[in-house]
């Protein structure tokens, strides 16, 4: 694999890495923004929920001080407390009956009123101390009845003087009270004496549409089992609850919308829970904000060790955030890919202009070491001073072509050219001249051999040529024209010509004639020609060659 590749890989990967990490803040992110705000709008709902219940509270209060500052209603109340004392406590007396009945006339038409403009579903008053049923404007035939163990609010009201709120689960159902204590004045002493408590009462079922209008979000109220069982008759446990429902062992009180039924199905769901906890539910195609925190009774309130009565649930959908979160998050993830793609085209073209400057350079250097390198193999395989092959390289070629002759059955012929009288020309002209000669008589022998011949200066002023495919006749024909073409090299000092001539021995290599050998017969050729006068050719002789 190319380097620019494995870089553009590597980069491709960061990049990649970097890109992907982006993204998955980016939905981190997000995602806790979309979190937090679902919380924020939980506790947001919490909080206007506690105030649409006090002024709940508040409304049931005003309502019972409305009724109780009557002084016709305060003067009745009083009788009757008196007549039922009188009585023992026996609400069958025609006496108290008649009082029941008188009262009951003058908060009537009032009570109708009330119930049709302010969700008020109770109007209670209490004897006390603890809680006598006087009177029940809301079912006036059932009274006499005490309350000590479940009304707390109205006898913490008798007891304390002074009005209390609260939800309180009674025998038969649930309410939201406001209680204030009823006051009179004493016909015989003109004193003015407390007379029992009148509670004004509504119910979650009641308010429970209102207060979804007003919270913006469905609500539901659930009781836990062991708040219903101890307040509340088994009877009235079966009639006024469809069910008791599962995982969460709670009883449905009020709810704006059934699908909180499929909500607590959910695992992990409770009707317990302390703070104010939120969590997104998928809910059929819809996403939904279910938030949820402690119903306290009267007694919860004031005493916090007890546990709670169960749970306030409100839920909104929140599938137009979640969409539009997914929305973004999509719009992200393609930003990441096109920024991908975009940043990998302009890194391809980066690295492609850069890998096309450098390969010029690499290749303008290479092309340089080639060309140094061809200098050096040439300097290392030549002589300095004729320029001719050196004696080193000449050997190499020698045994390359006895390979190669070996192999094809050729033959080829070696010529040894010694200068004569060379020591004379040195002594005579000076050593500068002598090189000179050497020169000159170099150039004769490139212009006269062949392009497939190889010559060489084998050492001092001795040539050696190498004449590939020629026979011993075409040898000695070529070295008579070599000797001749020195022969006639004209070079002038002082006035005087120096003669240069030379004598060369010839010699054919044969199958089985090592390099050496061949040098040998060819030195013995140049040895007779010298022997025989100089300036002359001669072949080297054996028993089977001849001239
Ligand atoms: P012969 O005819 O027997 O070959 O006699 P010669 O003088 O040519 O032979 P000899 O071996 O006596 O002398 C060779 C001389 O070549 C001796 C040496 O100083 C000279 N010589 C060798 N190399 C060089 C060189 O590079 N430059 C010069 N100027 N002279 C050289
Ligand atoms: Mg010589
Ligand atoms: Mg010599």
């Amino acid at each position: 694999m190319r380097q620019s590749t494995k870089v553009f890989i590597l980069l491709s990967l960061m990049i990649f890495l970097l890109d992907g990490a982006f993204v998955v803040l980016n939905y981190f992110f997000a995602r806790n923004a979309l979190e937090s705000s679902i919380v924020e709008q939980g506790k947001q709902r919490k909080t206007a929920y506690d105030i649409a219940l006090s002024l709940t509270y508040d409304n049931m209060l005003q309502i019972a001080t409305y009724v109780a500052n009557d002084k016709r209603i305060q003067n009745t109340f009083l009788r009757g407390k008196n007549a039922v004392e009188n009585s023992g406590s026996n609400f069958e007396q025609p006496e108290v009956r008649t009082i029941q009945k008188e009262l009951f006339s003058y908060v009537e038409s009032s009570w109708r009123q009330m119930t049709s403009k302010f969700l008020v579903r109770q109007l209670h008053f209490h004897l006390g101390p603890g809680s006598l049923s006087f009177l029940r404007v809301h079912r006036p035939n059932k009274n006499g009845d005490r309350m000590d163990d479940v009304r707390f609010t109205i006898v913490d009201t008798n007891k304390e003087l002074s009005p209390r709120t609260g939800f309180e689960t009674g025998r038969v159902y649930s309410g939201l009270r406001g209680v204030v204590p009823v006051f009179a004045t004493d016909p015989v002493t003109g004193s003015h004496v407390h007379v029992g408590a009148l509670e004004a009462g509504t119910s979650f079922t009641n308010v429970i549409k209102q207060l979804s209008e007003q919270l913006e979000s469905n609500v539901a109220i659930l009781l836990t089992e062991k708040h219903v069982k101890a307040a509340m008759w088994p009877q009235a446990i079966e009639s006024h609850f469809t069910r008791r429902n599962e995982p969460c062992n709670c009883y449905l009180e009020a709810t704006s919308n059934n699908e909180i039924i499929e909500l607590i199905k959910q695992p992990g769901i409770h009707a317990t829970t302390q703070d104010v906890r939120t969590d997104v539910i998928p809910l059929h195609d819809r996403h939904i904000a279910l938030s949820r925190f402690a119903l306290r009774d009267y007694k919860g309130m004031r005493d916090p060790g007890r546990q709670q009565a169960g749970g306030v649930f409100l839920w909104w959908d929140i599938s137009r955030e979640v969409s539009a979160f997914q929305h973004g998050q999509q719009v992200n993830l393609l930003y990441a890919v096109i920024v991908f793609l975009a940043i990998e085209l302009l890194l391809f073209f980066a690295i492609r202009l850069v890998t096309e400057r450098l390969e010029v350079v690499v290749t303008k250097r290479t092309e340089e070491i080639h060309c140094l390198n061809r200098k050096l193999y040439e300097q290392a395989n030549s002589d300095s001073l004729t320029g001719l092959y050196n004696r080193r390289y000449f050997m190499q070629r020698l045994h390359e072509e006895i390979s190669r002759s070996t192999r094809y059955h050729k033959s080829f012929s070696l010529l040894t050219v010694d200068l004569d009288h060379f020591k004379q020309i040195n002594d005579n002209y000076g050593h500068a001249t002598g090189d000179q000669v050497l020169t000159s008589v170099s150039n004769a022998i490139k212009e006269s051999i062949r392009g497939s011949d190889i010559s060489c200066r084998f050492g001092g002023e001795e040539f050696c040529i190498l004449l590939p495919e020629n026979n011993l006749q075409q040898a000695l024909n070529e070295a008579e024209r070599l000797r001749i073409k020195i022969e006639l090299l004209q070079i002038e000092r002082d006035g005087n010509e120096i003669a240069i001539t030379a004598s060369i021995g010839v010699a054919v290599w044969h199958i089985g004639i090592h390099a050496e050998e061949l040098l040998e017969h060819s030195d013995n050729a140049l040895y007779q020609a010298k022997q025989s006068g100089r300036n002359q050719v001669r072949a080297y002789q054996t028993s089977d060659t001849a001239i």
